[in-house]
């Protein structure tokens, strides 16, 4: 950027054929509802639109019993105001969905973020038009609306994905996806309750519906391995502590690869003997959230004969919590190694099969044939339910990018751009798609997930800003830049064992949305969030190095 764009006055609007809007955010999310903040704060004139009918996103919508975070709460809240920071008390070190919900409500109604968000309002098309430069949006009731900058902040997990199962219309009783638990209390006391899934969210649920139904059947397609999240209550006095050290809490997280406070083993896992290795797996067990997963060696994540001891010290530890040995073998993943695919953590779960109104049905040994009005048949024969729930996961990163007929300039479509995959520059802007910066999207960083949306945010508005600033209206990235950035993200891939991993990362889901099954989709990047932060900022200090200015 020039000396002279520098001091001059900003104005934060372009000049082009008239808009309805200078910005649009899809989405008020996290990541939706800090970007309106931001743009707010500028004076710009903005817009947020949202699809559900008030803000909170994932927190708005995970309803289903035992929702809450894996972050620590106090490393997931929001780090650019103070005075949030010191009038905010979490309740709980993971905070349960309500908590954070109202959390969400706090800011929105401190900051008059209201104001700007229009709800009930989903995107359903967006065209770029060259003779703007503009996008035409098309919203649900089928209006239509223009702005000159559009920022995607669509959520990751936001289109939740069910099964294709025979007859699942048929099914008379009330059935629905975790996603869209509803928000009026379920009474599961008295019934008979089916849930199907034994991914992230199951795990958080099956103990909390087995307190309360008078049966459970778990139907599981593949167990996955979960660890204690060791929740318990924040005090006073801890808060206050957590308060005094939030300057130096954030810094703990940028400094770390996913963005937590917990940093990894670097003694090096053969350097240590057996008996260190159990010390230090003991510990993390009985520590709180990801510790297990992140402050253990790195090794884990890359050596496949390290992992695979740590996952048999995992193993080891179901057998010890469920009473029934066969049982427990089948909630032993045999197809995947410890913290390859995201780690679940979990309250009781294992502990939810030694009781006696819960079951679990292997789908590898009795497939479910059909649901019935009534049921679920397997090949074993009909089970009557009351309930279904389908914990069945999300089409992660790019379902809600591909819920939305987006054309680019020259009319490619992105979903005609992204069918092997994902392709950006930086996880944030897409070359053919001029004007659009996605805040976090596909390929940034995986972290601690405010960890990685608040940077996006600010680099977005930098970017904004600086287009501004240089009486541009028009921006872009060049198809080299986007191109070394996803080779960048596939080397990561190469690198780690996850990058195997039948999982959402590796895009194993996305064949819902009409995707080739099992192709590996780079769906994050995986080099560490510091190394991410650094390149973003060496672009930005480079005048968005990789991004071309017109108009
Ligand atoms: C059950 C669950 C637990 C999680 N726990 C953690 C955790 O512990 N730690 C962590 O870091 N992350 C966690 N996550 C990930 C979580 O999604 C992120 O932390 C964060 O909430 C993402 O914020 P976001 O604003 O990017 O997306 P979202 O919260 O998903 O918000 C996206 C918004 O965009 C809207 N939208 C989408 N498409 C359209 C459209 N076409 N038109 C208009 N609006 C649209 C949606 O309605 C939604 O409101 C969890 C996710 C789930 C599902």
């Amino acid at each position: 950027m020039s000396i002279d764009a520098v001091t001059a006055p900003v104005n934060r609007s372009s000049e082009g054929a008239p808009v309805d809007h200078e910005v649009v955010v899809i989405g008020a999310g996290m990541a939706g509802m800090y970007q309106i903040k931001r743009l707010m704060d500028l004076g710009v004139d903005a817009l947020c639109l949202e699809r559900d009918a008030d803000l909170g996103g994932t927190w708005y919508k995970n309803r289903y019993p035992g929702a809450r975070f894996d972050s620590e709460s106090y490393t997931y809240g929001y780090s650019w105001d103070r005075e949030l920071l010191e009038e905010w008390h979490w309740v709980e070190r993971f905070s349960p969905q309500p908590e954070t919900l109202r959390y969400l409500n706090h800011v929105a109604d401190k900051f008059n973020l209201r104001d700007k968000i229009r709800f009930n309002c989903g995107v359903t098309a967006m065209t770029f038009d060259e003779d703007g430069p503009l996008w035409r949006l098309t919203l649900t009731d089928g209006s239509e609306m223009t702005c000159r900058f559009v920022l995607t902040a669509l959520g990751v997990l936001s289109i939740p994905t069910y099964p294709k199962i025979e007859g699942m219309e048929s099914f008379q009783g009330p059935a629905f996806h975790t996603f869209d638990w509803p928000a009026e209390p379920v009474e599961l006391k008295g019934k008979r309750v089916a849930v199907i899934g034994t991914g992230a969210t199951a795990i958080q649920a099956i103990p909390e519906i087995a307190k309360e139904a008078e049966q459970l059947v778990v139907f599981q397609r593949r167990p996955n391995w979960a660890a204690p999240l060791n929740n318990g209550l924040i005090s006073d006095e801890e808060m206050a502590d957590i308060r005094r050290r939030y300057d130096e809490i954030f810094a703990q997280c940028r400094r770390t690869a996913a963005g937590f406070e917990h940093d990894a083993d670097r003694r090096g896992f053969w350097n240590v003997s057996r008996e260190e290795r159990m010390e230090l797996w003991d510990r993390l067990y009985d520590g709180p959230g990801f510790g297990i997963w992140l402050q253990n060696f790195l090794e884990i994540f890359l050596d496949e004969a390290a992992n695979a001891e740590f996952s048999e010290y995992i193993a080891d530890r179901i057998r010890q919590r469920v009473k029934d040995p066969v049982l427990a073998e089948k909630l032993i993943p045999k197809d995947h190694g410890f913290g390859i695919q995201r780690v679940p953590l979990e309250t009781n779960y294992f502990e939810a099969y030694n009781r006696d109104n819960v079951t679990l049905v292997d789908l590898t040994e009795t497939p479910i044939e059909c649901i019935t009005p009534t049921g679920i048949r397997t090949t074993a024969g009909e089970m009557p339910f009351d309930i279904i729930v389908y914990a069945t996961g999300f089409d992660a990163f790019t379902g809600a990018f591909d819920r939305i007929d987006i054309t680019g300039a020259n009319g490619q479509k992105l979903r005609d751009k992204w069918a092997d995959g994902p392709v950006t520059y930086l996880g944030l802007l897409v070359s053919g798609f001029p004007n659009m910066i996605m805040l976090a999207g596909p390929q940034i960083a995986a972290t601690n997930f405010p960890r990685a949306i608040e940077p996006a945010v600010d680099w977005a508005t930098d970017l904004l800003e600086h287009t501004w600033a240089t009486g541009h209206n028009r921006f872009d990235t060049d198809a080299a830049a986007e191109q070394a950035w996803v080779d960048d993200v596939a080397r990561g891939y190469s690198l780690v064992l996850s990058g195997r991993a039948q999982s959402w990362i590796t895009g194993y889901n996305s064949n819902l949305s009409g995707h080739e099954y099992g192709k590996t989709r780079y769906n994050v990047y995986q080099g560490g969030a510091p190394r991410y932060m650094a390149k973003i900022q060496s672009v930005k200090d480079e005048g968005f190095s990789g991004v071309e200015f017109a108009g």
